[in-house]
């Protein structure tokens, strides 16, 4: 079955995907030196296993879960450790990390392989997933196997895979449909059976014909999933929109998708279980999107986890003259960067270089002149020109009472503000002062 689907409100910025949507996933060369950070996702850093002068393989475990929401870090290149210290990370935080000199082998420990994966348990699965180290590859990094641990009073009934990658520019997950349709399928029933669910979602905005044909070719013979049509908006592919899209359900105000017996992952991820789970392989590289009219040569790359932006980016040709702005992300929830020498993490999407001509400076901002643009376009149904002038004022405990926690920062708002309003910063600022 196929459909057009989508949520209320919304905007449709310029998508600017074309840079690097037809350009095949290559493999980076293999980095020199790897910056690995021991928090890479949401929850407890892992705790640091190696020492100085030690010698380590690919995909051997350097830092391990440090509670229940926690993930293993592992080694992404074969070397010599050579510093363990407070690294800069993409999202503007110092974190402890290992730093690795390639020995140039790349050689790897041996992972398990489990050619009958599909007669694994479900907790033998999660325990593969954890061991792997997955994360969520969208960005928000949750760990996967806690995430796949519901409580028992919200069963679970649905599984959706977000495949609109409706952030404009990054085209990762557009790209692994297209060339890895498969995995992706094997990667879903993967998930359904961890969850015990026989009813599987893959969304995939319009505008990715190429990937809709792809999925819908891999998926034929599977009765339990269905791929369906989205309409091209942002941000289609936030979890409480796609929700509404696919199976019309409302997650509540503070709620999560649980509560509505669904669990949504992204395309990446899928994969990463899908190869942890049938190779016993751990999460230790991940496609990036190097786009932006700011770089020579968009591409997307298979980028080891600790490459350096600055390599990744030599890889690309370089910046182009009058490169004004580099992006971890994507333009709307990505992260602007101070720095060139912080590593790509299993978060990291995009490496999004603005040129001048692209880029709108956001440093100077006006008073809110009440047009309700932004309350037009918000898919939460807020209203984030009141939540902006609380903020402005200081009073973020009243800004609870406008449901400031259910804004998930997609920007939206921020782009048709006239006033040119920084309002995700603000609603950062609030959520950094206050508990939900
Ligand atoms: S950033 Fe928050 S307030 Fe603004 S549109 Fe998105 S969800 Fe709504
Ligand atoms: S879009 Fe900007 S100026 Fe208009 S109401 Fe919202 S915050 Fe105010």
């Amino acid at each position: 079955m196929s459909k057009v689907a989508t949520f209320e409100r919304g905007i449709h910025p310029k998508y600017n995907k074309e840079l690097s949507s037809g350009k095949s996933i290559t493999p980076a060369k293999l980095p020199q030196r790897v910056v690995i950070p021991l928090s890479q996702h949401i929850g407890a850093p892992a705790k640091c296993e190696v020492k100085i002068g030690d010698e380590v393989k690919k995909g051997q475990v350097i830092g391990s879960p440090a509670g229940f929401v926690s993930s293993p870090v592992h080694s992404s290149i074969s070397g010599k450790v050579i510093a363990i210290a407070d690294f800069p990370t993409a999202v503007g935080r110092l974190v402890p990390s290992v730093v690795i000199e390639s020995d140039g082998k790349d050689e790897a420990v041996s992972f398990k392989e489990n050619p009958n994966y599909m007669n694994l348990s479900a907790d033998e699965i999660k325990a593969a997933i954890k061991d792997a180290g997955i994360v969520g590859m969208g960005g928000a990094a949750f760990p996967t196997n806690v995430k796949l641990s519901p409580p028992k009073e919200k069963p679970i009934d649905t599984v959706i895979l977000n495949g609109a990658e409706c952030e404009p520019y990054l085209t990762a997950d557009h790209r692994l449909m297209v060339e890895r349709p498969k995995d992706v399928v094997e990667g879903l029933k993967i998930i359904m059976r961890s969850l015990g669910v026989n009813k599987g979602y893959i969304g995939i905005e319009e505008n990715k014909p190429d990937a809709i044909a792809a999925i819908k070719s891999a998926a034929s013979g599977e009765s339990s999933i269905e791929v369906h049509t989205l309409e091209i908006k942002y941000p289609q592919g936030a979890e409480k929109m796609l929700i509404k899209a696919i199976k019309n359900r409302e997650v509540p105000s503070k709620g999560l998708p649980m509560d509505v017996g669904v669990v949504v992952q992204n395309i990446g991820t899928a994969i990463a279980i899908y190869e942890a789970v049938r190779f016993g392989k751990p999460l230790i590289e991940r496609v990036v999107t190097v786009t932006g009219r700011g770089i020579k040569e968009p591409r997307n790359m298979m980028v080891r986890v600790g490459t350096l932006l600055s390599d990744v980016i030599d890889q690309c040709g370089g910046l182009v003259e009058g490169a004004v702005k580099v992006i971890s992300g994507g333009p709307m929830m990505g992260f602007a960067q101070w720095t060139l020498d912080v590593p790509v993490t299993k978060g990291t999407s995009g490496i999004l270089v603005l040129s001048e001509e692209e880029y709108v400076s956001s440093e100077e901002y006006f008073a809110c002149i009440r047009c309700g643009r932004c309350v037009d376009v918000c898919p939460m149904g807020l209203n984030p020109s009141m939540l902006s002038i609380l903020i402005e004022k200081g009073h973020y405990e009243e800004a609870k009472d406008y449901n400031l926690y259910d804004c998930f920062e997609c920007g939206s708002c921020a782009y048709v503000c006239p006033a040119k309003r920084p309002m995700v910063q603000f609603m950062r600022l609030a959520k950094s002062q206050v508990k939900p």
